[in-house]
């Protein structure tokens, strides 16, 4: 999945220096965060924040500057225990005790976690609950090994906006023992959770969810707010981990378009809809398309919860779609985009040429990926007009960025 979009590595030159940067002050004193060493995920969680923002900005700076000037970097002015999706894997030690905690980066070796810095703390709190009644109920967790036990992960998402909490237990078979009572004991200690999913997933998998789902309590989704628009979050949906910086990141976005209110905007790799939902008003007509079915069916199910009338999704490849459009001769003015961490395609960049919308609106979670492409755009006379970097993921190097493109 383009997963959280997180844990992009810098590259040239600012690689040795941030290495050196980060190793130095570990030498000097003991990291904030005791799993520093073990689990690997949050490369600068020793670095002040506002020289995590510097030297982010330095290096997209740095592979964006034959392209384009980059604007400071938009940070948050709390950043820790942002993460409103929180996964944990689950297992035992040698006296078969639970623990949970998350894989060590490239590993299936679990780094037992009690609550960590990024981690909404209600979730942490849900996760060590759960870890604390497993005994008395006779949970086994899974072990990867011998395939014995039943609990493999648990998933946790946050409707910040919303107050409702979805936890889906990830088990090897759809057999919960006590189900009934487990679902109370959990509700008794955590009234705030508003639905929870029973996941099965049996296969030799790195993905965590399996395909077959059945809610164990409330409607199996929860919804959250973003932007004034209202969203549905099912457990497999993608939706932004942050949710303050996703406002951010999607006002920027919609802004930096400057639309007039006649606009036909195309939103491409448009996921559940959020950025084609949230510039409906701003626009005449929005077109959405997306390649993931379900996706597709849950983008359909929050344009009608927000009564917006005025978009139409497409299940398709967005390059193919475009294609398409072009040939029979439809118009856009303006091409919002939003690609996974690969970044976009030729073809895909060829096509925006040919439907030629006035403007390209890049949302970028890669700035290799996205310099490689706004050299191609630049071939095809899309010129990088400015571009706005914005922290979804403090503590790591992971870089957002979103580059307006105008047509020469
Ligand atoms: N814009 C959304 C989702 C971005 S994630 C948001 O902000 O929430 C990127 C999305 O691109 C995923 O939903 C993925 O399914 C979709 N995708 C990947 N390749 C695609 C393609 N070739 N055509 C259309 N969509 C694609």
């Amino acid at each position: 999945m383009k997963s959280d979009k997180a844990g992009t590595g810098f590259t040239k030159g600012n690689r040795a220096k941030q290495t050196e940067n980060d190793s130095d002050k570990n030498a000097v004193k003991k990291s904030r965060c005791p799993y520093f060493k073990k689990c690997g995920a949050c490369q600068m969680i020793d670095t002040p924040y506002d020289k995590q923002l510097r030297q982010k900005h330095a290096h997209v700076a740095e592979l964006l500057e034959p392209y384009t000037r980059v604007a400071a970097f938009v940070g948050m002015e709390e950043p820790e225990h942002y993460r409103c999706k929180v996964h944990a894997v689950f297992t035992h030690d040698k006296k078969g005790n639970p623990l949970s905690g998350i894989y060590r980066e490239g590993t299936h070796d679990v780094v037992p976690i009690e609550s960590c810095l990024l981690e909404d703390q209600k979730a942490d709190a849900i996760i060590a609950s759960i870890r604390g009644m497993l005994k008395s109920f006779k949970i086994k967790t899974y072990d990867e090994d011998n395939g014995f036990g039943l609990l493999r992960h648990v998933l946790i998402r946050i409707g910040k906006n919303t107050g409702e909490i979805m936890v889906v237990l990830v088990t090897v078979s759809p057999i919960f023992p006590s189900k009934n009572n487990f679902v109370k004991a959990l509700l008794k200690q955590h009234p705030e959770i508003t639905t929870i999913v029973l996941n099965v997933n049996d296969k030799q998998t790195s993905m965590i969810l399996g395909d077959k789902e059945k809610p164990m309590y409330g409607p199996g989704f929860i919804y959250d707010i973003c932007c004034g628009m209202k969203f549905k979050i099912s457990p497999k949906s993608f939706y932004q981990v942050n949710p303050v910086q996703q406002e951010v990141l999607y006002n920027t976005a919609i802004e930096m378009a400057l639309l007039k209110g006649d606009e036909v905007a195309l939103d491409c790799y448009s996921g559940v809809g959020t950025i084609g939902i949230i510039a409906s008003p701003h626009v005449k007509e929005v077109i959405s398309v997306e390649l993931n079915k379900d996706a597709v069916k849950d983008a359909r199910i929050n344009a009608k919860i927000n009564d917006v009338n005025n978009i139409t999704f497409y299940e398709n490849d967005a390059t193919r779609f475009m294609q398409q459009m072009a040939e029979s001769g439809d118009k856009v003015d303006v091409v919002f985009m939003d690609p996974p961490r690969a970044g976009s395609t030729p073809e895909f960049i060829d096509a925006v040429a040919t439907l030629s919308p006035g403007k390209v609106v890049y949302i970028s979670c890669s700035p290799d990926s996205l310099a490689r492409d706004l050299a191609l755009f630049a071939k095809k006379k899309y010129k990088a007009i400015k571009a706005i970097p914005v922290d979804m993921f403090p503590f790591t190097r992971s870089i957002e960025t979103v580059v307006l493109l105008s047509r020469e």
